[in-house]
């Protein structure tokens, strides 16, 4: 194992040599029960089923990294030790069965096709080879049907999510003004709580379209991949024209007066994240959320296999949990809210303070789905038009959702023992399908970086003292659940 400084923190944990505790398991040794991280600033133990991590020195992390490569071996030193830092080693252990996720989980949010229609012919798109010839756009009345049927679906859900989606949404209005109208008013009625979002290229950012965002306080989200450079090569026009200048002369008036916009931007193999983030930052984006592009079909090797592990931008996670946690320990809480909502880092630092397993990787087809622009249903907006997954139609009652209630257990095996368990839980079910022919086997060019996240996240955790996390739930940074039992 790597051998990093001293950790910084005063609480690390030790396991006295020799303790004197007789481990309370015998049984036998299963893989993925703990976990040692390190990082440059220490080490931890990380506990999958409890959702724990716990700092500890370098001895104890040599002793549990050797019992994890050789778990049959070294079983009961591991067990001794996890017992001396008061660690349940039997609770600990992957249960053989493991409650499954509410398999009727009210269907509450939604991506509304707007239309099929786009202006740019961006290189990753996911929904090139599939859109139909004839691009349509959805009519009001369909995008009124919508917003009633989500509201019927939504059951006693609280909040109901519309995000606004295409092609490029902002190029038809009509329908998006209906939407927003009718479920501002059945809010109202039902007294449930609405969040609209979209997603935009930023080419149609005109005065109508920045007064129904600023109006029906749409939720913003700019697609815009950094430098006017990469920005053009990755998301020309039709006519192979670039876009960047219109779309960052419209992100500047956007963030004028919603100057939390996310703005999303994508890498390709070979890309460089942080330039990207900083290109952004300089337009004026405060919230970035960087992702890898979508995998392209059919298994990776070779070369092919390198380049798209090289695009998981590794050191960017370790910036990103290193800027985390400066603001936590600086009490910086503007570093903190321009992260809320747009950093997965802190969705799975909350996951680790409030001890929340993940089942399923997103709410694909559970609570989310999403209606194209004739009113076909699908369990999200990557596998609109395929049709193996079309789940119904606005008019053809409850939507089947039988195809995505798959949970862990029937998940890929290297899922089930994998220390990211509950927080990647299997990856995109898309990317599975694409690229290995299964929504349930994992894309093991995408594990690196689960994994690495996880460890991250565990590892901050671990170095948190209760007043940072005080601090966490005060700010509203993450969640405070209202039960312990409520870790579902
Ligand atoms: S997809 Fe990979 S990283 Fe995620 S849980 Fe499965 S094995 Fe772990
Ligand atoms: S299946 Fe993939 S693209 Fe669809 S909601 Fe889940 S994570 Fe997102």
């Amino acid at each position: 194992m790597t051998h990093p400084p001293e950790s910084r923190r005063p609480h690390s944990r030790t396991a006295p040599a020799g303790t004197a505790v007789v481990p309370r398991s015998t049984r036998a040794p299963a893989p993925g029960w703990f976990h040692v991280a390190s990082d440059a600033s220490g080490w931890c133990v990380l506990l999958p089923e409890s959702m724990g991590a716990e700092a500890i020195d370098e001895a104890t992390a040599t002793v549990l990294a050797a019992a994890e490569s050789d778990p049959s071996r070294q079983h009961a030193d591991a067990d001794l030790l996890l017992h001396s830092l008061h660690v349940d080693a039997d609770a600990a252990r992957p249960r053989e069965t493991e409650r499954p996720p509410r398999p009727q989980v009210p269907l509450s949010h939604v991506a509304l096709f707007l239309t099929d229609r786009c202006d740019l012919r961006c290189i990753y798109c996911y929904e090139r080879e599939r859109l139909p010839d004839h691009r349509t756009d959805m009519t009001t009345e369909t995008a009124e049907l919508a917003v009633d049927w989500l509201f019927a679906q939504s059951g006693a859900e609280r909040e109901v999510g519309i995000s606004f989606f295409g092609g490029e949404p902002l190029l038809n209005l009509d329908a998006l003004q209906a939407a927003a109208r009718r479920a501002e008013a059945l809010a109202r009625q039902t007294g449930k709580s609405l969040r609209l979002g979209m997603t935009t290229n930023g080419t149609h950012l005109d005065d109508r379209a920045l007064d129904l965002v600023v109006g029906h306080g749409i939720e913003t989200v700019v697609s815009l991949d950094g430098s006017r450079e990469v920005h053009d090569r990755q998301r020309p026009r039709a006519d192979g024209r670039g876009s960047y200048d219109e779309v960052a002369a419209n992100a500047h008036r956007l963030l004028e007066v919603h100057p939390d916009t996310v703005c999303r931007a994508t890498v390709m193999p070979g890309g460089d994240a942080m330039a990207v983030k900083q290109a952004l930052t300089e337009i004026g984006f405060s919230r970035v959320l960087v992702s890898v592009a979508s995998l392209p079909p059919g298994d990776l090797d070779g070369d092919a296999a390198d380049e798209w592990g090289a695009a998981l931008a590794l050191d960017d996670l370790e910036s990103e949990a290193r800027a985390v946690e400066d603001a936590v320990t600086h009490r910086d809480t503007e570093a903190l809210r321009q992260r809320r909502g747009s950093s997965r880092f802190l969705a799975l630092l909350d996951q680790y303070a409030t001890a929340s397993k993940r089942h399923t990787h997103c709410g694909a087809g559970r609570g989310l789905a999403a209606v194209t622009t004739s009113g076909d249903v699908y369990p999200c907006q990557r596998f609109v038009y395929e049709p193996a997954y079309r789940m119904g139609t606005l008019t053809s009652g409850r939507p089947d959702r039988s195809v995505f209630h798959p949970c862990l257990q029937a998940a890929d095996a290297a899922c089930r023992t994998c220390h990211a368990r509950y927080t990647c839980a299997g990856g995109c079910p898309h990317d599975n399908l694409v690229v290995t022919g299964s929504l349930n086997r994992a894309v093991p060019q995408r594990c690196a970086a689960a994994r690495r996240e996880n460890e991250l996240a565990a590892l901050v955790r671990s170095r948190l003292s209760a007043a940072d996390l005080e601090f966490l739930f005060d700010g509203g940074f993450i969640r405070r659940r209202p039960c312990p039992l409520d870790l579902f």
